[in-house]
């Protein structure tokens, strides 16, 4: 049986996999120790299970326990990687590059940084989504102290060349920093062969719970060190202080393990999902994929439809179906997505998109009924605009 709305919003948050609640549970109430007591067997408890979850995350992306920095998400790894690096590389140069379709979370601490006399370069990417190699490293310059570059894009799914990225940073002697929040648990990371630095990382976009994420801070070849922006207690070897979330932190690394363990099938079932609700959505004429076709996650598909209003397909989804969409309408700003407008798409296309994102949970049955929901809704809406007819 269908039951609604039908969630396909997964690169907005994804829900809790109920194993990974089974394993926090415990850690509200009978161990609810602080993992920094050093006095007792609560505190004991505590630090042997943020030990044990510490683990988990390194091994999901091919770390070291010592590099895991826990954060309250991705949003405060974005900034302490940016805030760290920049002040703790001050003596080296203060230009960072980065791209225009960065997530807020980097593009506004970017802008922070600027009022503080750093020089950011924003790479415009190309109309597939991906940055050009070749003006990166035009870009690099001897006061270049980070390249910051997502791994995978949020609203359109496109994986940049990672690999390719580093090696050209590398070259220069350039730290390599990258929002993996996308990328981590859905598909293979693996920090040394793709050679980052840095990376920012969040639990609830993996199954786990809001508020705990990790920043990956490389120990060796090049030891890697940022300036730590919450000062405390000295947790986290310094860099992070405040009492760990361990409810959070034992999530997490269950997260981590139950990716790692079923990457493999999740990624195949969903691919096949996700290629049978887009091959049904843009068969119909003036529907168009937007972002690479090959470089890009497995769960998610972003698609504009033309001649019809962005403000119009929400009413005429939302109900039944929980989808994002690159209109502002639902937002404060008039503004479209500055992300599809970065690749080029006008302010009509950009309206009228919609963002499916299919996770560990969705059924062949809910695609199904997606499919048939949206294209009727298409369909009605095209009808009902006189515009249509006449081009
Ligand atoms: C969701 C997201 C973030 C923010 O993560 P929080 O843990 O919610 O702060 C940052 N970057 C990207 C690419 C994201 O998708």
């Amino acid at each position: 049986m269908l039951k609604f709305p039908i969630y396909l919003d997964h690169n907005a948050t994804t829900p809790c996999d109920p194993r990974v609640v089974d394993a926090m549970i415990p850690y509200f109430t009978n161990n609810f120790g602080n993992a920094a007591s050093r006095n007792h067997s609560f505190g004991w408890q505590a630090e042997e299970a943020v030990d044990y979850a510490r683990e988990q995350v390194a091994k999901l992306i091919g770390a070291d326990t010592k590099e895991i920095i826990f954060t309250s998400g991705a949003t405060e790894a974005d900034n302490l990687a940016l805030k760290g690096v920049f002040e703790m590389y001050a003596g080296k140069g203060n230009h960072i590059i980065t791209c225009n379709i960065e997530h807020r979370a980097v593009l506004d601490t970017c802008r922070h940084l600027e009022k503080e006399e750093a020089e950011i370069t924003y790479l415009k990417v190309k109309a597939n989504g991906l940055i050009n190699l070749k003006e990166l490293e035009e870009a690099i310059k001897p006061t270049t102290i980070l390249v910051a570059i997502m791994y995978a894009n949020n609203e359109i799914g496109t994986v940049m060349p990672i690999q390719e990225i580093s090696v050209i940073a590398k070259k220069k002697g350039v730290l390599v920093f990258t929002d993996a929040t996308q990328a981590v648990g859905k598909i293979p990371v693996d920090v040394n062969k793709d050679g980052i630095d840095l990376l920012a990382m969040t639990a609830h976009k993996m199954y786990g719970p809001k508020g705990i994420g990790a920043l990956y801070v490389r120990r060796k070849n090049p030891r890697v060190k940022v300036t730590a922006q919450i000062d405390g207690g000295g947790h986290e070897r310094g860099m992070r202080s405040g009492t760990l979330n361990v409810p959070g932190i034992v999530g997490f690394g269950k997260a981590c393990e139950l990716c790692m363990q079923e990457m493999g099938q999740d990624t195949k079932r969903l691919k096949a999902l996700r290629d049978k609700l887009e091959t049904a959505l843009l068969k119909p004429e003036e529907a168009y994929l937007n972002g690479d076709k090959e470089h890009r996650l497995p769960h998610v598909s972003n698609i504009s439809f033309k001649y019809v209003e962005g403000e119009g397909l929400m009413m005429g989804l939302n109900k039944e179906i929980a989808v994002s969409s690159g209109s502002a309408c639902m937002s404060a700003s008039l503004e479209p997505s500055y992300v599809l407008k970065a690749l080029g798409l006008g302010d009509d296309l950009a309206h009228s998109s919609l963002r499916f994102s299919l996770g560990r949970f969705t059924t062949e049955e809910e695609i199904d009924y997606i499919i048939k929901k949206v294209t009727d809704t298409v369909k009605k809406l095209r009808e009902m605009n006189p515009v249509n007819s006449d081009n």
